[in-house]
């Protein structure tokens, strides 16, 4: 079997989920696993959505009700516009079925909340996939494959962790057997004998052992798509993107960029590390367990060769930057002015822990420890307002962190032109540069 993840840009329009029946023809006999993400801006109208809902003083001023109303309004007519250009029959039972889907979420939207905003965020936010993958899957059907939906959440189990579910292996492991590999090895309903099976599923989203729903993390469809890979021992993932392949910088950020042909675990492991938006960090690893190859493909040319991520063992040929914006460096010392020691440290990160902020990089000195992270609204203030209590804080914000693996004097020359460093952090085969742009 392979797996295939086809992410929010592959499936924005009516035309895009077209496009995925297409690809997905290109492989009449194989089994495959169909890994979807939310279409396109979707999980982030959720997220303002589930922030409508869960702050009574919306920002804007407005009240609870009617920027929750407006919010949902909008992400119902971007669905049903879709629906209706891929299902001209009003018959066509999707209706019923998106409709009813968008029942539970007027009922998320209208209850009152419980105090819990990351509990709440995944009931919200979860909705985007199962809307995605229903209209997806019965488009496939539509289009004449041989199709069937399966709910993530009956066997991608994970810990109460939410909005960063973790997931718990071994329980995932007897379900797929149980409800995927038992439904792949039987015949579908109206499907013929030599024909591929196709399982349409969700990436991003997981249950508990109380069937309630979680996430794996922003962008984390990737790493479902890995989970699946090798809780079945796929031949191969494909992940189809807008892009040719990995390439070795962000075409958003540089004009000459280069495709990769093919990257070894290990780098990819680091790219992704270091914020390479092409691939979702957590996704390499069980690849990698497995040995099983991920491709990069472009789904607008399904045919080209795109990139392979595999075992190979070569250093990349080329430099490769990695470009994060927004954010904020933060530098914390002891307010006695005593050095800043092991004690210190152990507190820190058990607070960037519990608040859930990923540090990008970090570096020390004898008074101050400073790190770059993402100037996430939503899990800042409250870390800085903690650390405040027991350290001198001073950050810095609208600043960029440049990564280069397999660097030079000369790329970093070029990459800090009309820039001030304000962090620099070097190893053998990898520069980080905090910088403020002049
Ligand atoms: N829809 C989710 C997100 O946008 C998951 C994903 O796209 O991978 O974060
Ligand atoms: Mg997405």
């Amino acid at each position: 079997m392979k797996v295939f993840k086809f992410g929010g840009a592959s499936v924005k329009d009516a035309n895009a989920v077209k496009n995925v029946a297409e690809i997905l023809k290109l492989f009449p006999k194989e089994n495959i696993l169909v890994v979807v993400s939310a279409m396109g801006k979707v999980t982030n109208a959720l997220e303002r959505l589930t922030d409508a809902v869960f702050y009574p003083e919306s920002k804007s001023g407005t009240g609870k009700k009617e920027d929750a109303t407006k919010v949902l309004a909008e992400i119902k007519k971007y669905h049903f516009d879709i629906i209706a250009e891929l299902f001209p029959s009003k018959d066509h039972p999707i209706y019923n079925e998106i409709n009813n889907t968008f029942v539970e979420l007027d009922w998320a939207a209208e209850d009152e909340p419980t105090e819990n905003y990351n509990y709440e965020y995944d009931k919200i936010v979860s909705m985007g996939e199962i809307l995605s993958t229903k209209i997806v899957q019965a488009y496939l059907k539509e289009a004449g494959l041989n199709s069937m939906w399966k709910d993530v959440r009956d066997f991608i189990q994970t810990d109460n962790t939410y909005r960063e579910g973790k997931v718990d292996w071994e329980l995932t492991q007897t379900l797929v057997n149980e409800h995927l590999m038992t439904a792949i090895k039987s015949p579908f309903e109206g499907g013929k004998g030599d024909e591929g099976k196709i399982i349409v599923t969700q990436g991003f989203i997981g249950g508990t052992s109380e069937n309630f729903t979680t996430t794996l993390g922003r962008e984390g469809s990737d790493y479902t798509a890995a989970i699946l890979a090798y809780t079945t021992n796929a031949e191969s993932v494909t992940i189809w993107k807008d892009v040719p392949g990995v390439l070795n910088a962000d075409p958003k950020w540089f004009d000459e960029t280069k495709k990769l042909e093919q990257i070894s675990y290990q780098d990819a492991i680091e790219l992704a590390y270091y914020g390479a938006t092409v691939i979702h960090p957590k996704t390499i690893k069980p690849l990698q367990n497995k040995k099983i190859p991920l491709l990069v493909k472009s789904f607008l040319n399904p045919s080209e060769k795109g990139t392979v991520i595999n075992e190979v063992q070569s250093p990349l040929p080329i430099p490769c930057f990695i470009f994060k914006v927004k954010q904020v460096l933060i530098s914390i010392s002891p307010k006695d002015f005593s050095f800043i020691a092991e004690d210190n440290f152990s507190d820190i990160f058990n607070l960037f822990s519990e608040k859930q902020v990923k540090v990008n990089v970090m570096q020390n000195s004898a008074i101050s420890f400073s790190v770059s992270v993402d100037a996430d609204e939503r899990k800042l203030p409250d870390l800085i307002k903690t650390l405040q209590k027991q350290y001198r804080v001073l950050y810095n914000d609208n600043l960029e962190l440049i990564t280069i693996r397999y660097y030079d004097q000369a790329t970093i020359d070029r990459v800090i032109i009309d820039k001030k460093v304000l962090l620099e952090v070097k190893s053998r085969y990898t520069v980080q540069l905090v910088v403020k742009p002049l």
